[in-house]
């Protein structure tokens, strides 16, 4: 046996083999290693080959944790057992199960895509790379193809967070980044060679899933640049169910002139969908504007998020869409009540056509139908009745009444045991029913007959699964037990007996039962098989379900949190009348929010809002809520505003504080200039671009002058719309026709300073940073001292000599910023600068940097 484990496991070395033993899946040697560990199943011991092992029911409960470990499980089964029980069984893999195509519902998360995805760079262009995702669970289907330096990737791999992806060899080299970010990620890495990705075999398949004869539809072409990461990532989807994937058929091309962009850490930045702090869901834009009543709805929401618009129409379609049934409350309470009643449909279709949907998840279907009629019969007089596609609602309304006819009103979740199909759908389950029903009779007439022929008054009849159904004496009354009685056994109590009449009987009572299972197993999947054939109009409605849910979602958001309905004009500016933060705002009591008005135009004029204010002031709010009020304006939501004029953009750039990302190996200040670069060179007339705090990652000096000359840049070359948030508030001597200062106020009542949090014309004059101090609860000596040093230092215009407070004899220099550099001679900046370094957070790397660097001053 261990030489076919050997002869198996030698095919499936990169996955946890289970192999079948009985009742068990039994796991060895590494793989029993890894699994303990992961499940926590005690490691035994046997010949001294580590093993163990999981009952196969159980086998569901199990494989998800081990999917999560980032791990791949092969399911091997015994498909035929040896004659006479002599020798071992014949074993096979026939599933492969992997976190990108597992379908099991314990492990796919409700409302989120599954996706898996694959890369490669075209081989007939060479300056492309081509995405694909597929979510083989609701059988969308997500292409790309992008020219650059493969940032794109980076921020696809953010927007749909593939759980496992199939990689081109020679891209590992080519973006060094992307395994070790995977990894970081836990997604599951699956390497190809290069050659894997040639040929047009996508598209053949595609056709033949789809049941088309071209993909023109689509937008696509039989050697589109969209396919060729496609045709591979298919054939391994397929390899792993062990059949062809034919639900497949919502294909999306994710082109640059559709959708707007925003790259990965701009989406991180803006907190669209997680967090910055823990990377949960919680505080994101989606969970706060996530009013959707279905998973389908859920999904979709967030795709829309991260995917704004172009097209001034479509915004426009769903603008109004959100606004009819703002202003029709009946109507969108009553539809809030029909979707909570609709469940996953695409994934109920999926599980149809994969032969895994069960009697309940058939009823869940016909629930689902029945609740998107109930939606059409609501909507249909109004502008909502372009959604529904008439024709598919006969045969829906059909598949629905016919799953009501036949299955029960609580079936069980498996096929095996019966009570799946309703009276009066099939004449044969009904006889051999009433034959079980009229057997049980008979035993009951029976039993009375042998009752009063014995006069064993407690004579019982009973059944269990050794001896099947047997009359059970009390010990006391066994004198009287009859010849024709057979005893089967003695317990202490009482004996059991048959009879020849109990026999025949009771033969009759299981056999009509094991004749209504299997008719009913038969009649479960002749139903299921039907209603496959309609999974086309299955998915139809879940979609359609789903985009209704979004819609709804937008009004019943507006309506509960005031947002009102933006003005999507043709130029370039943007206008926004007392507009708010959407997440900050519910985190504060009501009211308690200011609310701040923008106006910002295209270039040459008021492109450019530069906004200065202490830290803590609300800065870093105030240029997030603009950027997602501008995006929700693109999703077609209305947003939280008084008034919003939105001229569209087609990227935002968002770069806000500072965050190490250690995964990555890159310091704060590393990654605060990564991100400046990209914007930088992508950034275009129709961007907006929002730096919050460039230059706070280094020394004053440093940092001043890099967010100074940062903003000559923008102002002088890219004229792109921006808000520029910095404490450094010697940048508002900035002239150019293209910039506004702007300020956050701040209420200095004779030294009791507070915040208010409203942005003013004008610049900022101080950091009140003691006071930010003071708040935080730094130790009033330091403040005191911190303020002596601050009224010496702006006495003197800049620079110094201070006494330190303790020792009289060593004098420490301080000079203002932007005057640093002239007033120290330049070793002597050297010798500040090594002093300051933070040689914990600096990589080997950073630090030959920073010597050079130094050293060309010192040569300077
Ligand atoms: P900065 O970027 O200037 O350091 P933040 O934007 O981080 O300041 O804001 C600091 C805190 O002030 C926030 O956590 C928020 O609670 C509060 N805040 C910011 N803007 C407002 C506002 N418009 N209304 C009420 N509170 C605000």
């Amino acid at each position: 046996m261990m030489q076919q484990y050997e002869r198996i496991k030698s095919l499936h070395r990169d996955k946890i083999l289970f192999f079948r033993l009985g009742d068990f899946y039994e796991m060895f040697k590494t793989d029993a290693q890894e699994a303990s560990r992961i499940l926590g199943l005690t490691l035994t011991s046997r010949n001294g080959i580590p093993m163990c092992g999981i009952p196969y029911h159980a086998a569901q409960s199990y494989i998800p944790r081990i999917l999560d470990a980032g791990r791949k499980v092969a399911i091997c089964e015994q498909t035929k057992m040896p004659e006479d029980n002599k020798g071992i069984a014949e074993r096979q893999v026939v599933e492969i199960i992997t976190p990108g195509t597992v379908l099991e519902e314990s492990y796919l998360r409700q409302g989120e895509h599954n996706f898996i995805g694959s890369m490669c760079r075209s081989s007939v262009q060479r300056d492309l790379f081509c995405l694909s995702f597929i979510d083989i669970s609701t059988g969308d289907i997500l292409l790309s193809a992008y020219d650059g330096d493969g940032s794109r990737i980076r921020s696809d791999l953010e927007k749909f967070s593939p759980r496992e992806v199939l990689l081109q060899e020679s891209l590992f080299g080519e973006i060094p980044w992307l395994p070790g970010e995977m990894k970081a990620s836990g997604t599951v890495l699956n390497r190809y060679p290069d050659w894997h990705f040639r040929g047009g075999g996508a598209a053949r398949i595609l056709k033949s899933v789809i049941g088309v004869q071209s993909l023109k539809a689509f937008g696509l072409e039989d050697d589109s640049p969209e396919l060729e990461s496609l045709g591979p990532l298919l054939e391994y989807v397929e390899e792993n169910a062990g059949r062809p994937i034919m639900h497949l058929n919502s294909i999306q091309v994710v082109s640059s002139r559709d959708f707007m962009h925003i790259d990965g850490n701009s989406q991180r930045n803006l907190e669209l969908v997680r967090n910055i702090q823990d990377g949960g869901e919680s505080q994101s834009l989606f969970r706060i504007i996530d009013q959707t009543r279905t998973s389908m709805g859920r999904r979709l929401l967030k795709s829309w998020i991260l995917q704004p618009l172009l097209g001034r129409d479509e915004i426009l379609r769903r603008q109004n869409l959100t606004s009819v049934l703002y202003h029709d409350q009946l109507t969108l309470n009553r539809l809030r009540e029909i979707l909570s009643g609709a469940l996953d449909l695409p994934r109920l279709a999926t599980r149809v056509s994969m032969e895994k949907a069960h009697p309940k998840d058939l009823r869940a279907i016909m629930k689902s139908i029945d609740e998107f009629l109930e939606a059409y019969r609501l909507l249909e007089s109004g502008d909502f009745a372009a959604l529904f596609p008439t024709e598919i609602l006969p045969i829906l309304q059909n598949r629905s009444v016919l799953i009501s006819s036949a299955i029960t009103d609580d079936p069980p979740t498996s096929i095996a045991d019966g009570g799946i199909i309703r009276k009066g759908y099939d004449e044969e389950i009904d006889k051999l029913r009433s034959l079980e029903e009229n057997s049980q009779v008979l035993l009951d007439e029976y039993l009375e007959e042998e009752r009063s022929a014995s006069g064993i008054s407690n004579l019982k009849i009973k059944y269990n699964r050794v001896l099947g159904y047997f009359l059970e004496v009390s010990k006391g009354q066994l004198k009287l037990v009859p010849e024709h009685f057979e005893r089967r056994q003695s317990l202490v109590n009482a004996d059991r007996f048959t009879t020849p009449k109990l026999n025949t009987l009771a033969d009759q009572i299981t056999g009509a039962r094991e004749n209504m299972k299997l008719r009913e197993q038969e009649l479960f999947i002749a139903l299921r098989t039907r209603i496959n054939e309609n999974l086309r109009e299955l998915q139809l409605a879940g979609r359609i379900l789903a985009e209704i849910d979004c819609l709804q979602s937008f009004s019943y958001q507006a309506t509960l949190r005031g947002y009102t309905m933006p003005d999507i004009v043709e130029d370039n500016s943007i206008r926004i009348v007392g507009g708010r933060h959407p997440v900050v705002e519910t985190f504060l009591e009501s009211g308690a929010f200011v609310p701040n008005d923008l106006e910002i135009s295209g270039s040459p004029r008021g492109f450019f809002n530069l906004i200065t204010g202490p830290n803590m002031a609300g800065k870093s709010t105030y240029l997030r809520q603009n950027a997602l009020i501008v995006l929700l304006a693109q999703i077609g939501s209305f947003v939280p505003a008084e008034s919003a004029e939105i001229g569209l953009c087609d990227r935002i750039f968002c770069r806000v504080g500072a965050s190490d990302n250690l995964a990555r190996g890159e310091s704060t200040f590393l990654v605060e200039m990564n991100e400046t670069a990209h914007i930088l060179r992508q950034a275009g007339t129709r961007s907006l671009v929002i730096m919050d705090e460039v230059g706070r990652g280094t020394s004053t000096q440093d940092g001043l002058s890099i967010a100074w000359a940062v903003c000559e840049y923008i102002l002088n070359h890219l004229q792109c719309r921006t808000l520029f948030a910095t404490h450094f508030h010697e940048l508002s001597e900035l002239k150019h026709p293209g910039l506004k200062n702007r300020s956050l106020a701040v209420k200095d009542d004779e030294g009791e300073i507070q915040f208010l949090n409203k942005v003013v014309e004008g610049p900022s004059n101080n950091s009140y940073g003691i006071h930010v101090a003071r708040i935080a609860g730094i130790p009033d000596e330091v403040i005191f001292r911190a303020g002596e040093i601050l009224d010496e230092v702006q006495r003197s215009g800049g620079s110094l000599s201070i006494t330190p407070a303790s020792d009289q004899r060593k004098s420490m220099k301080l000079s203002s910023p932007a005057r640093q550099r002239g007033l120290f001679g330049q070793d002597e900046m050297v010798v500040q600068e090594i002093l300051h370094l933070d040689l914990d957070s600096l990589t080997p790397i950073e630090a030959l940097n920073q010597l050079h660097r130094m050293q060309k001053n010192l040569r300077s």
